[in-house]
């Protein structure tokens, strides 16, 4: 194999000397470091169908109360504002967004503001008869997460749900145009990392590119240790034995992107890796995120939120949207800190900030 054991160069963002705080009437979303912003993810819910082991409890889920929840409308809007400002990829994600109604028009929505990338995140329980509906609407891509390609498995890993309407969506998503297709793993120590060579198998003959997720400290239960985190540099080891990796070169490569690329070397498909908690990328991060109940938030582990429903709410202009957002991305941390002695989690887990 031709990977090394690092699986990328930790970078953390450089402060720039010259970036002022920013203005409403100004500029593109750029922090103190110079990291321009151009990936938004929008929660539309913090609702969910599954209940997976690794990002909500079984059981006693506090949702927000629906009047708390943005409207399309004003999701809308602040997908608009956003793409005024810069931002060119967008990702609609939850919760699972295909339980909330409406969707297929929410995503006509942002396809009419025209952004490069238009994809969603979903667990793919009832995509397969949607897929072609929502392709139709706009949609360019789907990540349809899958930690188990066996069918007893399955449903442990996520309480709930089954492993055949999955595979369905997935072939449901390709015919309707949905591609590529990137299957999303959560790897869990002793729970289903003996599959990392089937699922290496699966890309090789479904040319989905299968990504494998570290277990970040998000779960709505709180369980989350280090021990049950199986590292990337472990799981490109496990490939790498098996089939020859090389990484797919930074020209072909997205450098915000948050899964490292490679390729098996005699060509049959591509894996990535997402090795958030013991290689984070966050100095080539571009990424901000809206929740379903209208904050701003400019990292998966910040302890801070920008508030933007009552702004919303209130008759707030264009203008102090795209503020808000600038502030937001302006006081971007240089890094998540997981593994600095006094981390804390977020109060607020994977599925309330949209994954
Ligand atoms: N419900 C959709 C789904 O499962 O794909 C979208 C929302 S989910 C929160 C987004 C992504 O976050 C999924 O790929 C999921 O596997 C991942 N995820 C959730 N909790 C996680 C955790 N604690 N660590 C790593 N990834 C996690
Ligand atoms: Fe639901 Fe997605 Fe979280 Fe699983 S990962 S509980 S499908 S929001």
């Amino acid at each position: 194999m031709t990977t090394t054991a690092s699986v990328r160069v930790s970078l953390q963002p450089r402060r720039s000397r010259t970036q002022a705080e920013p203005t409403a009437n100004s500029g593109s979303l750029v922090d103190r470091f110079g990291r321009v912003h151009r990936d938004l993810r929008i929660s539309i819910t913090d609702r969910c169908n599954l209940r997976c082991v690794y990002c909500m409890p079984e059981e006693g889920v506090a949702f927000a109360p629906r009047s708390q929840i943005l409207s399309y409308e004003e999701l809308g809007r602040v997908a608009r504002i956003a793409h005024g400002i810069g931002v060119t990829r967008v990702r609609i994600t939850g919760g699972e967004p295909l339980v909330r109604r409406g969707l297929e028009s929410f995503v006509a929505t942002l396809a009419e503001i025209g952004f490069d990338d238009l994809s969603m995140t979903t667990n793919g329980i009832g995509l397969a008869r949607r897929a072609q509906d929502l392709a139709n609407a706009g949609l360019h891509r789907v990540n349809i997460s899958c930690d188990s390609l066996r069918p007893d498995r399955f449903p442990k890993i996520r309480r709930s749900g089954e492993l055949p309407p999955v595979l369905a969506a997935m072939d449901a998503a390709e015919k309707a145009g949905l591609r590529p297709i990137k299957v999303n793993v959560v790897v869990l120590a002793g729970i289903n990392d003996d599959e990392i060579l089937d699922f290496a198998a699966f890309a090789r003959d479904t040319g989905r590119v299968v990504r494998f997720i570290e277990y970040m400290p998000l779960d709505g239960a709180g369980n989350w240790d280090r021990s049950s985190v199986v590292p990337a540099a472990e799981i490109l080891e496990t490939i790498g034995k098996r089939w020859a990796l090389e990484p797919v070169v930074p020209s072909d490569s997205d450098p915000s992107a948050p899964a490292t690329r490679y390729r098996f070397t005699d060509g049959m498909g591509e894996i990535g890796v997402i090795p958030t908690v013991t290689e984070p990328f966050c100095g080539t991060c571009d990424r901000l995120r809206i929740t379903a109940d209208g904050a701003i938030r400019n990292c998966l582990f910040a302890s801070q939120e920008t508030p933007l429903r009552e702004l919303l709410r209130s008759g707030g202009s264009d203008d102090d949207v795209a503020r808000s957002l600038r502030r937001a991305v302006y006081a971007k941390l240089p890094g998540h800190g997981i593994n600095d002695p006094g981390f804390l989690r977020p109060a607020r887990s994977m599925s309330m900030i949209g994954g």
